[in-house]
């Protein structure tokens, strides 16, 4: 059997006539930057989330870095951000010149919590990045409550958690500013880049539109440093199509999910757990194995495709090691890098398919 990791496919199938359409309506209108296929995808993004202001940016480490310039973040200042993450999370904490400070993960929920950042706090910490791994959020409320007492900010990077919840919240809605991703393969995918960012303050807001349109506030204007970090609208218009049937695709992921949990609990992996009150978005379905390698073999030979998120931590990596971090510094995520393995996941997993992964570990 040989199948796709995430089949994209078969939903640009599920929904292309829609999906042409809107493209197609772009052409005509010759309006590929901003207009109004962008104002009403930001609208219906906003009322998604339920949150005062949803603004697409180009990718989502574009939305990273604009968080970061909209809160003032700068050379000197320390942020907290989990060291097992894709690189996105840290990489535009240093590129702005400030400082990351890594964090290990629980091996509940593989995300940063209360616990694991309340030692790294100190007078340089502006901010922390929470990432939401997987499709579930960390415990965002208490990490809120947490930078609150502390006077510092809270980012969420929920580019692979859009669409999950804590208590009935929406990831995107808790923190100060939060940011995700719209990559193709992420729970709410594009045809090419594109971002979020999400906040419910008025001035964050409006700094965050200055910042990604190269610092205008009027056409040639320049009253900030600011970059290109717009959506276009060709991006938007997909997004808007495929954001109608994203709840419908999370219970889908959700059931898969569940058959996954269901059929593999008497197997050696470890599965994955929700946090009671959470839900997950499944951006993806990772367990965790000892003899990993041969187990990617076995899984090869058959035809199935599997992926490792992440292989290392961002603190043992090349770009990272004059930060001075040594094997041993942050035991469980180093512990996870090494047994971490995802299987397929996506809506339009068929049966057939998920029938044959779970075969593969009886
Ligand atoms: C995908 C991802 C990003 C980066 O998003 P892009 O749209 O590819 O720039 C950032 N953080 C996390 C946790 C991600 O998974």
């Amino acid at each position: 059997m040989n199948f796709p990791f995430i089949n994209l496919k078969a939903q640009y199938h599920a929904y292309k006539t829609e999906i042409d359409k809107a493209i197609f309506d772009v052409l005509e209108s010759s309006s590929f930057i901003g207009g109004k296929v962008l104002d009403d995808f930001e609208r219906n993004l906003a009322s998604f989330v339920g949150v005062k202001h949803a603004i697409g940016c180009s990718s989502g480490t574009s939305s990273l870095l604009l968080a970061l310039l909209a809160l003032d973040i700068k050379k000197g200042d320390e942020v907290i951000v989990p060291s097992f993450t894709f690189v996105a999370t840290a990489e535009m904490v240093s590129l702005i010149g400030a400082k990351p400070i890594f964090a290990d993960i629980s091996l509940d929920d593989y995300n940063i919590n209360v616990d694991t950042v309340k030692n790294l706090v100190n007078d340089k910490t502006k901010a922390i990045i929470a990432v939401s791994i997987f499709g579930q959020m960390p415990d965002l409320l208490a990490l809120r409550e947490f930078c609150k007492s502390n006077n510092i900010h809270l980012i969420e990077d929920a580019a692979q958690s859009f669409g999950a919840k804590q208590n009935g919240l929406k990831s995107c809605s808790i923190s100060e500013i939060s940011c995700t991703s719209f990559f193709p393969s992420k729970p709410l995918g594009a045809y090419g880049d594109a971002g979020a960012i999400f906040t419910n303050d008025d001035e964050l807001a409006s700094k965050i539109r200055i910042y990604l349109n190269h610092g205008q506030t009027k056409r040639y204007k320049h009253s900030l440093i600011g970059f290109n970090g717009r959506l276009d609208s060709i991006q938007a218009a997909v997004l808007n199509v495929k954001l109608k049937y994203l709840e419908e695709e999370i219970l889908k992921r959700d059931e898969i999910a569940k058959i996954y949990n269901e059929n593999l609990n008497k197997t050696k992996l470890i599965l994955p757990k929700i946090k009671d009150g959470f839900t997950s978005v499944w951006a993806q379905y990772s367990v965790r194995v000892k003899d990993r390698s041969s187990v990617i073999k076995k899984l090869d030979e058959l035809g199935i495709p599997s992926a490792i998120h992440y292989p290392l931590g961002l603190h043992l990596q090349e770009a990272y090691l004059d930060l001075g971090y040594k094997k041993g510094s942050l035991v469980n995520t180093e512990l996870v890098s090494e047994e971490i393995l995802s299987l397929p996941m996506s809506a339009f997993l068929t049966k057939e398919e998920q029938e044959s992964v779970i075969k593969a570990f009886e």
